[in-house]
């Protein structure tokens, strides 16, 4: 979850009925056959079908929040909404990120007095995943604060189609040396086993560009060469982990951003280095109320895209489901999913071939890849 992004309640009009000009079309193909389906079958459709029908191949960030602790039953309802989500049509599989990374964080206190919580939250997960091995691939949490995280990490992985993990930084700093020592033990450890890791970047940037003009241009440079280390950080970490891909969530939520990106990693191009979409389109822009074709901003994120390598450029919408306690996100029908795609579908600066790419081909091929990654694990043990 993007706890950044206030806006994001601004988007909540933004329903289903909205998508309906751009999204129909492709429905009309698919509603024929799929009545067809279930009268033969006389059941509700399967996950593979609905996986062939889906607007997007893969969601690579969403969010899975159970409540701080099971009063009957609570869990499963979560569990319930996520298959509701997949069988919206929306995605064919996505990424299911456990919350455990919140517990012991330093921006949700109460987490911290019950550390168990972090396997509870992996191991639902994981009967989830389980449950649905052709939909969903499983993300461990993982907090840079922890001092036992190797072992947490290791027994979340240790569970079937638990391939990943995630991780989000609140004051901390990526570039700091103890920080990005615990993180790149816990990944050392437990290399063969995960598959990519999906990060959250700690970068202060955004928030000049939700106010510009509480900054003047050497404050402005001055954050901008600070988050350049952090972005440092993260190619010295994605060097040292070659088989593993690293995510870049929100696409840092700047086009600038990810132009410091481009420019560390120019002289060898990083393959394992991917960029997220979610919420890069509608958060801190300027120029939000400007049509999609006069959006400066859009335009660069476009250009960004295209020249980081528009090949690992993957839809993401921070979908969230399930709530607790601590976090009243609540499930919300997949709002956010959709606005994410209405945003997307609307810059006019993306070819139909790039975004096709973003939505449909990148995501397919990213999956394939974990596959057969994790197949070939197995077959060398
Ligand atoms: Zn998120």
């Amino acid at each position: 979850m993007n706890f950044m992004n206030s806006r994001h309640r601004l988007f909540e009009k933004c329903t289903v009925a909205d998508l309906t000009n751009c999204l129909l079309s492709k429905r009309a193909i698919f509603l024929p056959l799929l009545v067809l389906i279930s009268v033969f079958s006389h059941t509700s459709l399967s996950f593979a079908e609905g996986s062939k029908a889906a607007k997007v191949s893969l969601e690579s960030h969403l969010h899975i929040f159970f409540p701080n602790r099971d009063t009957g039953g609570s869990y499963q309802k979560v569990k319930d909404q996520v298959v509701d989500f997949l069988e919206s049509g929306r995605v064919g599989q996505a990424l299911a990120i456990s919350s455990s990374y919140l517990v012991g964080g330093s921006d949700v206190e109460e987490f911290a007095q019950t550390p168990q919580l972090r396997e509870i939250f992996d191991s639902q997960v994981a009967s989830l995943v389980e449950a649905h091995p052709m939909r969903l691939i499983g993300v461990c949490g993982f907090n840079q604060l922890w001092e036992d995280g190797k072992e947490v990490l290791g027994k979340c992985l240790a569970q079937p189609g638990m391939l990943g993990m995630k991780l989000r930084f609140s004051n901390e700093k990526l570039s700091d040396p103890k920080i990005l020592e615990n993180i790149r033990s816990a990944i050392a450890s437990h290399e063969k086993k995960m598959k990519f890791v999906l990060i959250h970047m700690p970068a202060e940037y955004p928030f000049v560009l939700s106010s510009p003009k509480s900054y003047n241009e050497k404050q402005r440079k001055e954050i901008l060469k600070k988050d350049t280390i952090e972005i440092a950080a993260l190619v010295e970490l994605a060097r040292k982990f070659p088989a593993i891909r690293f995510v870049v969530a929100h696409s840092m939520n700047s086009s600038e951003l990810i132009n410091e990106l481009i420019r560390l990693v120019k002289k060898d191009k990083l393959r394992n280095l991917w960029i997220e979409t979610s919420f890069a389109l509608n958060q801190f822009i300027p120029d939000e109320n400007m049509p999609p074709g006069k959006r400066e901003s859009w335009k660069a994120y476009a250009k960004a895209w295209r020249e980081f390598g528009i090949d690992q450029v993957i839809f993401g919408s921070d979908q969230v489901i399930g709530q607790n306690e601590n976090i009243k996100s609540g499930y919300d029908k997949g709002w956010r999913f959709d606005d994410q795609l209405k945003q997307l579908l609307a810059n006019t600066f993306l070819t139909e071939e790039e975004k096709e790419k973003i939505l449909k081909t990148n995501g397919a091929k990213f999956i394939e890849w974990v596959k057969e990654a994790q197949a070939a694990v197995r077959s060398s043990n």
